[in-house]
């Protein structure tokens, strides 16, 4: 029984699908996630995947993957692999075997054939840019072609001819015959073939001819007896397409399509043509840089499939164009972090402190949960000795408002140890502070007046390479902008020669940290060229305790 009560919390999709299944419209739910393999996912497509297969669960029905692979395109196995991977690590699993476009393309010649035999379809010779030319504009109605009167033989011949590989590319297509005065540009003979020399990764060259997005979708739709076609708003003109193919050739079934917003994302883009756009530039390294907002590029950054998870039902399904805050995206990850990560002290621009009142050889350990709220996470002992290192920035020699850390002739708590007092600096010749000589009060490490800071004794001291990312755009909306490399973030990303606890080389299973007072980070399978861990940072701690 579906509660009505709960209605009015649903998405218009959701209550849509509801009504269906009570009406009896439809009775098992079917959906489909349909990536053209021409690049890598990004979190955009995590939306809908998230949207195709959790509807598909919530009401016992299938969601079939299959790739919109109806123009070839030289990169299609390698995006199709990892596809398939970026849907597995996110937490789906798709109804039966892959399914391909591509393997209908038969029946779609043949429902092509249909239209023509219906006079619905012709081959027009004009070029491309006269038939953008002829389309007319809003304002301004189509012309017909002149193509547009050859008669039902002349078309089936012209159409053979260019499935024989007898026509060039760019000569003829193949035009539903619909309506050139329509209001809607888009009914205005749409294209339904075109010719193409390329191999295909799947038909190899068996086929030079290739549907059209429009020809193509519905019928594969139709084909795997989709029920509810769950698409991005811009192809809401496309529906009327959509429509006229499946009530004009002789099929049984008729999906319904229905439009969302697409995701935006404050900073980013989630273009496939600009990412490549960044790629080509070498802004970023490849598609799974970490700065990206693919889901390669997010997993490599040490986001995890529950935080996009969680960060795609926390969007919703709308029809509202917006641009969703990036802050947004890394509450989700913060959220799980916080109860997940090992806790652990490191230094981004590290200053030597030595505590003058303790000899030499001194050392204490100081045994600290791992998790200042989970027990089951173990404990682990720091060192703290003569020699520590405090953040740069966590010292200054002047005391001033506000500032409630290391100051010369004041002191500061070092969490969990002591407190410290400075009382004297030594500098280079260039005016640096290279060193802070300090003195402890071992009698007292509860003392809360003062500011407390994250330190590292030498003893536990291991160089790392620290890397922060910032956003790699410096613009909101990049995809406002005409030349989105003028709007590049020189900065996104920043390498620290900083120092961790030399405990966090030696950990395999771990590989995600919180950094006390800086924010969370993930340890790179590889290391620096001398090296040296690398750890980069994932998402900043809460603003209000960040020291970075
Ligand atoms: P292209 O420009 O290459 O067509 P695309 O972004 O439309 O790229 P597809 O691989 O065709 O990518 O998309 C697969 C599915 O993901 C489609 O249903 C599409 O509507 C959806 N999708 C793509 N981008 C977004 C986005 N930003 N937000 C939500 N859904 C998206
Ligand atoms: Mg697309």
């Amino acid at each position: 029984m579906i509660n009505k009560k709960k209605n009015k919390y649903k998405s218009f999709i959701h209550k849509i699908i509801e009504n269906d299944l009570v009406h009896m419209k439809k009775k098992n739910i079917h959906t489909r996630f349909p990536p053209d393999p021409n690049g890598n996912l990004h979190i955009g497509h995590a939306k809908s995947i998230y949207i195709n297969f959790k509807i598909a669960e919530q009401y016992q029905g299938k969601c079939n993957l299959r790739f919109d692979d109806t123009y070839p395109h030289i990169n299609h196995k390698k995006y199709i692999n990892s596809i398939q991977k970026d849907i597995l690590w996110l937490g789906y699993q798709w109804n039966q075997k892959i399914r391909y476009a591509s393997q209908y393309f038969d029946k779609m010649y043949k429902y092509a054939i249909q239209l023509i035999k219906k006079n619905l379809a012709y081959v027009d010779k004009l070029k491309k840019e006269e038939i953008r030319i002829y389309r007319g504009t809003l304002k301004k109605p189509g012309i017909v072609s002149p193509y547009r009167k050859q008669t039902i033989e002349e078309n089936m011949l012209l159409f053979e001819n260019m499935k024989f590989g007898n026509i060039p590319e760019g000569d003829a297509c193949l035009r539903a015959k619909i309506d050139m005065q329509s209001n809607s540009i888009i009914m205005r003979d749409p294209i339904l073939y075109r010719i193409k020399f390329l191999e295909h990764h799947n038909t190899k060259n068996q086929w030079c001819i290739y549907p059209t997005y429009d020809f193509a979708h519905c019928i594969s739709d139709a084909i795997e007896g989709i029920t509810h076609s769950l698409c991005t708003l811009e192809f809401q003109e496309n529906k009327k397409i959509y429509n006229w193919i499946l009530n004009n050739i002789d099929i049984n079934h008729y999906p319904k399509q229905y439009e969302y917003s697409r995701l935006n994302l404050e900073y980013s883009t989630l273009s496939k043509r600009k990412l490549q756009i960044l790629i080509d530039n070498n802004i970023v390294d490849s598609w799974n840089d970490p700065r990206l907002p693919t889901l390669s590029g997010l997993r490599n950054r040490g986001y995890t499939p529950h935080a996009i998870r969680e960060f795609c039902k926390k969007v919703g399904i709308t029809k509202q164009d917006n641009l969703i805050e990036i802050s947004s995206l890394e509450s989700c990850i913060r959220k799980e972090l916080n109860i997940t990560a090992y806790r652990t002290m490191a230094i981004l621009n590290p200053i030597e402190i030595v505590i003058c009142n303790i000899p030499e050889k001194y050392i204490e350990k100081i045994k600290i949960l791992n998790h200042p709220k989970n027990k089951n996470m173990g404990y682990r002992n720091i060192i703290f000795s003569k020699i520590i290192y405090i953040e740069r920035n966590d010292f200054q020699e002047k005391s001033s408002k506000n500032y409630n850390r290391l100051t010369l002739g004041g002191s500061v708590k070092l969490k969990y140890s002591y407190i410290i007092t400075a009382n004297s600096i030594h500098k280079d010749c260039n005016n640096n502070i290279t060193r802070i000589f300090c003195t402890c009060d071992l009698t007292n490490k509860n003392k809360k007046k003062y500011g407390i800071i994250h330190w590292i004794s030498k003893e536990q001291a291991e160089q790392a390479q620290l890397i922060l990312y910032n956003h790699i755009f410096t613009t909101k909306n990049p995809n406002k902008k005409s030349n989105i490399l003028s709007y590049i973030n020189k900065n996104s990303k920043i390498i620290k020669n900083g120092l961790i606890n030399s405990e966090l080389k030696k950990q395999k299973k771990i590989n995600t940290y919180q950094f006390e007072r800086i924010g969370y980070f993930y340890k790179n399978k590889k290391f620096s060229e001398n090296k040296h861990p690398i750890i980069h940072q994932i998402v900043q701690i809460k603003k209000k305790n960040n020291i970075i």
